[in-house]
């Protein structure tokens, strides 16, 4: 088991600019690059709104940089996923699938992930090129000409539908109600294009699939209708559809952590007001694992810097640097 006064869980803006700040104090970080290295960004492509790119940059190699810029101070990057964690002891025990560790000191910038319908199929056809995604920058482009459907009512899913209709010829935004959630300047935006239909009052109760034969003959399931049901009167309807993008919110990554840490009703790690710190002392978080509101890549990386600078003084405070 190795010992470390740092570690740090999750490869997004948090976690690397925690890593960044805590090599820079000469602390050796270790960092865990976990199921998704690079973090949400990995999965868009042009990113506009971080400062320092007059032109933009593509948001895999926003994360490269970020992920080269580390190692540069001496960061230690494991490509392992931390499965279970014990911080009520001295110092706090993680297992990864290979391997376990002990540290002083975690920063946790495990992020949130994109949540599904829960309904069969909807995450299974995502993984397997079925017609399902929850993000359109990455997989828009693969719906030329195709009639796809959002689901949700959100910014989010606004924001995907007008995306979307770059390349759809028809982009149908399902909700649940008959009022959206989305801001104002968003829904303006959204009934303007002519491109966008809105169903409202529906659910989806089931995906119906197809088989197609790819180029190389092999058989893929995917997706051919939507069975939507109505939330006022319950009646059932069909509609045919060759795209589904699921854009109803994320989930933090907590799961690690209940009943370790104090969660909020949506399992976000709750820290105190203005700073990182946790109910446990020596236990940081930063990133969307705390932070339901902004959830951007800036005011990530700004609360892992946050992070990092707490955590080098509670290090100093227990004695354990000077
Ligand atoms: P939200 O939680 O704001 O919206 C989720 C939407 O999905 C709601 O309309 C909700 O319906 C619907 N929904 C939830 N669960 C289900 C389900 N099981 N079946 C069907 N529909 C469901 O999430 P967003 O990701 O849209 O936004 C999160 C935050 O990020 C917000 O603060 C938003 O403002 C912000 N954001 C800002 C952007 C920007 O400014 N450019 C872009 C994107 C996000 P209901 O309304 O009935 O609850």
């Amino acid at each position: 088991m190795s010992h470390h006064k740092v570690i740090i869980i999750g490869t997004g803006p948090a976690g690397y600019t925690a890593a960044l700040y805590a090599s820079r104090a000469n602390l050796n970080p270790l960092i865990f690059e976990g199921s998704q290295p690079g973090g949400q960004l990995t999965i868009t492509t042009d990113v506009d709104n971080f400062p320092g790119f007059k032109n933009g940059i593509l948001g895999p190699e926003l994360m490269n940089e970020m992920r080269e810029q580390v190692l540069r101070f001496g960061t230690i990057i494991k490509t392992e996923t931390i499965i279970s964690t014990d911080l009520n002891s001295k110092p706090f025990v993680f297992v990864s699938e290979k391997n376990s560790y002990t540290a002083d000191a975690v920063i946790i910038a495990t992020g949130a992930s994109a949540k599904w319908l829960g309904i069969q199929k909807d995450e299974e056809l995502s993984r397997e090129g079925g017609g399902v995604s929850a993000c359109a920058t990455c997989d828009g482009f693969f719906f030329k000409n195709k009639e796809i459907a959002v689901v949700g009512g959100g910014d989010t899913a606004l924001e995907e539908a007008t995306y979307l209709t770059k390349f759809a010829s028809k982009v149908y935004l399902i909700h649940r109600r008959d009022k959206l959630r989305a801001s104002k300047a968003m829904q303006d935006r959204a009934f303007k294009n002519n491109k966008i239909e809105f169903i409202w009052n529906k659910e989806v109760n089931s995906i119906e699939t197809k088989l197609h034969t790819t180029s190389q003959g092999s058989e893929v399931e995917k997706i051919s209708s939507l069975v939507l049901m109505d939330t006022v009167d319950g009646t059932t309807s069909n509609l045919s559809i060759e795209g589904l993008f699921v854009a109803i919110g994320h989930s933090p990554n907590t799961s690690l952590f209940k009943n370790l840490l104090d969660l909020d009703d949506s399992g976000y790690i709750k820290v105190v007001p203005g700073s990182t710190q946790t109910n446990i002392s020596g236990v940081f978080a930063c990133g969307d694992v705390q932070d339901k509101k902004f959830r951007q890549a800036i005011t990530a990386a700004g609360s892992g810097c946050m992070a990092a600078i707490e955590c080098e003084h509670y290090l100093a405070s227990i004695g354990l640097i000077d």
